[in-house]
């Protein structure tokens, strides 16, 4: 492990992490609260993106909120990002709240902003589901659909057995040996790659790419016009859930490998945190469509360096949650029972953002520490 602790960190003037249960919130509508008036106590220019068509189910807004602290002109510019997968934004908008609450903004060397986006799919933030409006993983919505979508062949013969039409434990089980069966045929890499790297053919199935730029894609890219106008190089988080040990970080950078923007990336965090990492013990999925792709398309030839940093929870127990996502979404209905359903869905939010104080903790903990080492990192750059 580097020495990668920014003085501004150093023991005596840590800030004290906030109560967890002032940055966690129980909902969408909560945590856009909090973030809000976080954000506003912090004194940042703070603007709401709403969504044309999708209301919670109370009527009120379903927005993309952004706030900018510190520097809004500085040629150096970190951007973090909560909510890509829905539902795991409740994290994300804890870790974003809590920077603000310690005084992260005050602290700002003055050549430097951060650009907080919250909730940037909150379609699936309110409704509890990783994915948007349309079932797209926004995560794998950032291709160019003018061209051949990648193809997924692996995916599309396990789709109809791993998501069956009734959520029973016999149908589990039968579920569950169809993607082993799989794996022992072509191994546990391709199993993983199958099912995570993104898939453009089955729009009720998992990690779906979309067949259009969803709302919340075209959105970023309006926000990084709007806000980092003035930014020639950006530091880049997207607080994630679900991969790594439980209530850990887990980084996964997608600057190019063994390139400098990835060296870059490991000396801020560490490089025993970004270069190698096998997630969930796997060879990493070939994902495609990342945000990340995107943010860099948008931002042209200015560099940008960072990383989805992700707090793990059950490991690879997440694959049921994930095709539960996917059941709730598609087939709880074809056999209804509200008592069942509103199991399934605790135990959904539970897998991705648990309802553990040591896990929400230890999240605040981490997500500090590390927006601050990327302030560092970049005000250093
Ligand atoms: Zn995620």
């Amino acid at each position: 492990m580097q020495a990668v602790m920014p003085a501004v960190m150093s023991a005596a003037m840590s800030p004290l992490i906030p109560d967890y249960w002032d940055c966690f919130a129980l909902d969408y509508s909560g945590a856009r609260e909090k973030f809000r008036l976080a954000a506003q106590a912090a004194g940042a220019r703070l603007c709401a993106y709403q969504h044309p068509e999708q209301l919670a189910p109370d009527g009120s807004a379903l927005s993309i909120d952004v706030a900018h602290l510190g520097n809004p002109a500085a040629a150096k510019q970190l951007l973090i990002v909560s909510g890509t997968h829905g539902l795991e934004g409740a994290a994300g908008s804890a870790a974003q709240i809590a920077w603000m609450k310690s005084g992260g903004a005050q602290a700002l060397p003055a050549d430097l902003g951060v650009l907080l986006v919250h909730s940037l799919n909150p379609y699936g933030h309110q409704h509890g589901s990783r994915t948007t409006e349309n079932n797209v993983d926004l995560n794998r919505n950032f291709v160019n659909h003018n061209a051949a979508y990648p193809q997924n062949q692996a995916y599309a013969s396990l789709h109809e057995k791993i998501i069956p039409d009734h959520w029973t434990e016999a149908r589990i089980q039968q579920a569950d040996e169809a993607a082993r069966l799989y794996g022992e045929q072509f191994g546990a890499d391709a199993l993983y790659n199958a099912l995570a790297s993104g898939q453009y053919s089955h729009p009720d199935g998992l990690v779906y790419g979309g067949s259009q730029r969803e709302w919340s894609n075209r959105t970023l890219e309006t926000i990084v016009q709007v806000h980092l106008e003035h930014a020639r190089q950006v530091g880049f988080i997207d607080w994630h859930t679900g991969i790594g040990d439980y209530a850990e970080p887990f980084f996964l950078c997608f600057n190019e490998d063994g390139g400098k923007l990835q060296a870059r990336a490991a000396s801020w965090w560490g490089a025993d945190r970004v270069l190698g990492q096998r997630p969930n013990g796997m060879a990493r999925p070939n994902y495609q469509g990342l945000v990340f792709f995107g943010l860099q398309e948008f931002l042209g030839d200015r560099p940008v360096v960072g990383a989805v940093i992700e707090f793990g929870t059950r490991g690879l127990g997440t694959r049921y949650s994930l095709r539960l996502d996917q059941w709730l979404r598609h087939k709880s209905h074809l056999h209804p029972d509200p008592m069942r359903d509103a199991h399934l869905r605790s135990d959904l939010l539970d897998a991705f953002v648990p309802v553990s104080n040591s896990w929400r903790r230890s999240v605040l903990r981490h997500s500090m520490e590390i927006t601050q080492q990327a302030i560092a990192g970049v005000s250093a750059w």
